[in-house]
């Protein structure tokens, strides 16, 4: 399995910096993202590091929708929002701040006027720490 030592992601998937987990299997990782653009919003990664889509095995891209799958579904019968949108970013361009490859599962609500460059800023731990607590039970 493939990790750098200076990624966050890579961090996380090792246990040395904690997240709010509620999923993993042998290939793959999600968690709350700590700077939700909406409730409920999470990531899901594979464990090992590749930093782009460009740079992951389909195999293991095929991992992660599995368990992108599961997840959504957890999300969406928690939080039931009036939508969702899987992101995933790609380079300085479209603003990838994390250079280890993960998809967005975001809740959407309708006029939740949700740009695709949301900004990155602290949610609150508490409430982010009991929605991935609901979430982590809906997980089939
Ligand atoms: P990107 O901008 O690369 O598409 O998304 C990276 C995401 O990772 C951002 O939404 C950001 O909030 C999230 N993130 C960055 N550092 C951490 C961290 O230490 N823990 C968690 N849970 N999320 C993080
Ligand atoms: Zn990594």
């Amino acid at each position: 399995m493939t990790s750098d030592p200076n990624c966050i992601f890579c961090k996380i998937v090792a246990d040395t910096i904690p997240c709010f987990k509620l999923y993993e299997d042998a290939a793959t990782l999600a968690f709350m993202d700590i700077n939700p653009a909406n409730p409920g919003h999470c990531l899901v990664i594979p464990k090992s590091h590749h930093p782009n889509l460009f740079e992951t095995p389909p195999a293991v891209l095929g991992q992660v929708m599995a368990a992108v799958h599961r997840v959504a579904n957890a999300v969406q019968a928690v939080v039931a929002p009036d939508g969702m949108n899987l992101v995933q970013a790609n380079g300085k361009g479209a603003e990838q701040s994390v250079l280890h490859f993960h998809m967005h599962i975001m809740p959407r609500r309708i006029g939740d006027e949700l740009k695709m460059n949301w900004g990155l800023r602290p949610g609150d731990m508490k409430a982010i720490g009991a929605l991935a607590e609901r979430i982590k039970t809906h997980i089939a």
